[in-house]
């Protein structure tokens, strides 16, 4: 049986209004501070907003700086150059994430070497990155992702930079609010980003932030990000300046919406325990995370199919086939039934190491140089000649999906997804 048939007739009736991935909650305080700015005329990259939500930042993270930027992806380029990156340096970088967490090493021309992922939270694995150093061990810095919202195995991660002396990046864009062993990711690094971009937990609509405990390090931010002015009564410049500041309007957004950080986190937390709840005699499984350690901002819920209820699916580099079989379904199968019902889910973040812009990069996996098993970059595909993944983050982009998580999804639409995804299994 053909797979899109299958979908096709399984008797479901589309949302009226669409079920997104992940969508901007506002409550309404939002727009009384975007005013303010708009009233007392701070239509400016300064105004009280901006300060009030680095202060207000700062409190709920527990660190002593922050600097509002005009987007989580110009925290970490500030990061990167802070780290002093140079022209041909290799970074070590999570390898399972969003672009944005890589590009800033390139932009100061450093080089990524990516680090397999590990199954217990889908992040980092710390056993990858010690073999890592093993082969490049004069590498001094690493970039860090908690990914969808789920803190990495930070304290082994820092024991073994601490062996090599290497500095920490984290990107904790998704992560906004999450703990490890108690406290916020976004203070693990020497140096920290958070995002206000529309899709996450808390939104500017766009937006970032630089998260440290060195003062001397947030005022460069500040200086860099405001095109390196120097002091003087002309424009006077000694630096390679950037504008890279959030404007106050856009902080009047995210103020309005930082006192609803812990309701949002309980929102999803809700949303991904229904779904654990409603799939959990299915051949499948949520996103992991430490359940001792950690307490995920559950931002994204996702799933993982075990491998024995995997139907054929092969993907190219921008389009994919998959072949329904009895009792057993793939994420695009699921992807494709979630949105025949007018709700947005997503495959998972495809691995750097599998992307054509960097297919020349490092990739190391727990055995060692993973890209000697693949014997150089495998077209696009999502598995080797046996039809089997090489690598942990091959594996669950093979396997896994991220789910509609947006908060003002109801019960009952949510409820209508599971039986979607529950029909995909029969
Ligand atoms: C969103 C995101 C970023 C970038 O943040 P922007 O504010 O969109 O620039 C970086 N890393 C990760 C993992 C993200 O999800």
């Amino acid at each position: 049986m053909n797979a899109v048939l299958k979908s096709e007739e399984m008797q479901f009736v589309p949302f009226a209004s669409k079920v997104w991935l992940s969508s901007p909650t506002m409550h309404g305080e939002e727009i009384e501070f975007v005013k303010e700015a708009y009233e007392t005329n701070w239509m400016s990259t300064v105004g009280a907003n901006i300060n009030e939500i680095e202060r207000l930042t700062c409190e709920k993270v527990g660190c002593k700086d922050a600097v509002a930027l005009s987007a989580g992806t110009a925290a970490l380029h500030m990061a990167v150059k802070l780290a002093g990156v140079k022209p041909g340096d290799k970074v070590f970088c999570s390898d399972m994430t969003f672009s944005a967490t890589v590009n800033p090493v390139l932009y100061e021309g450093g080089e990524p070497i990516f680090i397999d992922t590990e199954y217990d939270t889908w992040n980092m694995d710390p056993v990858a990155l010690e073999k890592a150093f093993e082969i490049y061990p004069d590498v001094k810095l690493v970039v860090v992702v908690h990914l969808y919202g789920t803190p990495a195995k930070m304290d082994e991660i820092k024991k073994i930079c601490d062996k090599y002396g290497a500095e920490i990046i984290e990107d904790a864009a998704e992560s906004f609010g999450a703990t490890y062993k108690g406290i916020q990711t976004g203070t693990f690094g020497t140096y920290n980003a958070i995002s206000f971009n529309g899709n996450k937990i808390i939104t500017g609509s766009s937006g970032g932030m630089f998260l440290t405990n060195n003062p001397e390090d947030a005022n460069k931010v500040r200086k860099w990000s405001t095109q390196s002015r120097e002091n003087a009564p002309w424009y006077q410049h000694e630096e390679l300046g950037y504008n890279y500041r959030m404007s106050n309007v856009i902080a009047g957004v995210v103020r309005g919406q930082l006192p609803y950080l812990d309701e949002h986190i309980e929102q999803k937390k809700a949303i991904y325990e229904r779904y654990k709840e409603g799939l959990k005699d299915l051949p499948v499984s949520m996103n992991p995370f430490d359940e001792e350690n950690s307490v995920p901002n559950y931002w994204l819920s996702c799933l993982i199919i075990n491998p024995e209820a995997m139907c054929k699916q092969v993907r190219g580099e921008q389009e994919i086939l998959y072949v329904g079989e009895q009792g057993k379904s793939c994420p695009m199968e699921i992807l494709d039934a979630i949105a025949s019902i007018n709700a947005e889910g997503r495959p998972i973040w495809k691995p750097m190491h599998m992307q054509p812009i960097y297919r020349m990069n490092g990739f190391v996996t727990r055995e060692g140089n993973g890209r000697a098993k693949s014997n150089a970059y495998i077209s696009g595909g999502a598995v080797g000649a046996d039809g089997k993944p090489l690598d942990i983050g091959m594996d669950i982009f093979h396997r896994g999906l991220c789910l509609p998580s947006d908060n003002k999804m109801t019960e009952e639409q949510q409820d209508r997804i599971i039986e979607v995804i529950r029909a995909c299994f029969e």
